[in-house]
């Protein structure tokens, strides 16, 4: 089967435009779980050279579970679960956050294989947030735009190490 890469952190870090920018063919999503499985998104992609479904979360949140925010979380955490590698994302210019710290942690003890992406890096406005990024531990971050399409080939490689 194809491995599955999900992409996960807080809102508004480009989660979504990076899946869009990698994303060649749109999957159906089954609704096994109406209301949950809702705002997941599924592609196939080439990612690191390998034909993988790559999968677009909501977001991250610390909230509590019968909230729509603590839905989108769960919806995440389904995702880290059943990932093969996951790419979390951080905003490189708005540097690292409570939430980001948060959700590190949170994935260190989930053990998937991991690549921290620090996108908004275009024109290396995002020096600093790639500091921040590697200060947390969990590997080498990548520095992407994923608006601009900056930063993908490294990411594309990295990702073949790990898949
Ligand atoms: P999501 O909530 O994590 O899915 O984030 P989105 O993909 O919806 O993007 C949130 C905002 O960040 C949008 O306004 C995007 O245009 C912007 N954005 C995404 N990628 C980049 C990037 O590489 N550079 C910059 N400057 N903005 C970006
Ligand atoms: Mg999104």
């Amino acid at each position: 089967p194809r491995p599955v890469v999900a992409i996960v952190g807080r809102p508004n870090v480009g989660k979504s435009t990076l899946f869009n920018r990698l994303a060649r063919r749109r999957l159906a999503i089954v609704h096994d779980q109406p209301g949950v499985t809702r705002d997941r998104k599924e592609a196939e992609a080439i990612v690191g050279g390998r034909d993988v479904t790559l999968v677009d979360t909501a977001g991250l949140e610390e909230a509590p579970p019968e909230t729509i925010a603590g839905r989108m979380t769960a919806g995440s955490e389904r995702a880290v679960d059943q990932a093969d590698l996951v790419l979390f994302v951080i905003d490189g210019r708005a540097g690292l956050t409570p939430a980001d710290e948060h959700f590190a942690a949170w994935l260190r003890r989930k053990g998937r294989p991991l690549v921290v992406v620090v996108n908004k890096a275009e024109g290396r406005a995002a020096a600093g947030g790639v500091a921040e990024a590697y200060a947390l531990g969990l590997g080498e971050p990548v520095a992407i735009s994923a608006e601009h399409g900056e930063g993908l080939g490294e990411l594309h490689a990295r990702v073949a190490e790990l898949l």
